[in-house]
């Protein structure tokens, strides 16, 4: 059975848009406009956790997390101190709006780029809560095993065997949250693999969070227009040259290490 969420039609047409042809002024450089009129719930400087002024599903509270007040940063250039500091900052708020229990599951997530189903260019995620649904039924631990890249005590980085869509899915599965700053190491990786050593044309990624089995996973896809097979069928193509993609991502990134 699938889930259905409403989407309200009305509120997403004010919506400002940066990215693909948008030409609005960014509402995320504008931090002024934001302490005057938006919902502030955590500021820990440069991260800011803010309510998203366009709250467009119904029984659903979404939250905007502004990474930098830098336009164009991305996670692929951040130095590893705002990277391993920005990791842990959308993990903890995530954590403490799960705990919180007013919402059955809290999804953390990023798009970025045109096919992400991203609007602001501004670099973001967005953490929802959702009233009624739990994103974890269509979820499973086979979404998350592939071919290892790299691995340390507590985190494992790999390619998805079976991905839930798209051809290429990189996982980064955290078993001890000693590791954390490792799993940002690694998202660091894919995303700059992603956009620099794949197909350029479409410069767009998603990164997905789960809470699953103990674990934090997170899934980086990179976005294309989405496969007719999958989008009539729900038939998933697999690359035959997955192997070919571990070996490159190690020999780009992790030559040093064996
Ligand atoms: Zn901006």
């Amino acid at each position: 059975m699938k889930t259905y969420m409403t989407f309200r039609t009305n509120i997403a047409r004010g919506k400002p848009m940066t990215n693909g042809g948008g030409d609005s002024a960014c509402p995320f450089c504008d931090r002024e406009t934001i302490f005057r009129e938006g919902v502030v719930i955590r500021q820990e400087d440069p991260f800011l956790l803010i309510e998203n002024k366009f709250q467009t599903l119904d029984h659903a509270y979404q939250m905007v997390l502004i990474e930098t007040d830098a336009c164009d940063e991305d996670l692929s250039t951040y130095g590893k101190e705002h990277l391993h500091a920005l990791l842990r900052f959308a993990i903890g708020q995530w954590e403490e709006i799960e705990k919180s229990r007013k919402y059955r599951s809290v999804i953390l997530f990023k798009n970025h780029g045109v096919h992400s189903g991203g609007s602001i260019q501004h670099a973001h995620m967005q953490i929802v809560g959702l009233n009624d649904v739990d994103y974890r039924e269509h979820v499973t631990e086979q979404d998350f095993e592939g071919y290892t890249i790299h691995r340390q005590p507590g985190v494992e980085f790999n390619l998805s065997k079976y991905p839930r869509a798209a051809f290429t899915e990189f996982n980064i599965v955290l078993s001890d949250m000693g590791a954390i700053d490792s799993m940002a190491d690694y998202i660091q990786v894919a995303i700059h693999f992603i956009l620099n050593h794949m197909n350029k044309r479409f410069q767009s990624y998603n990164i997905f969070f789960y809470r699953l089995a103990g674990k934090v996973m997170a899934k980086i896809v990179l976005r294309a227009p989405g496969s007719p097979y999958l989008m009539g069928y729900s038939i998933v193509q697999v690359p035959n040259n997955l192997e070919d993609v571990v070996q490159r991502v190690q020999s780009i990134y992790f030559t040093n290490i064996t």
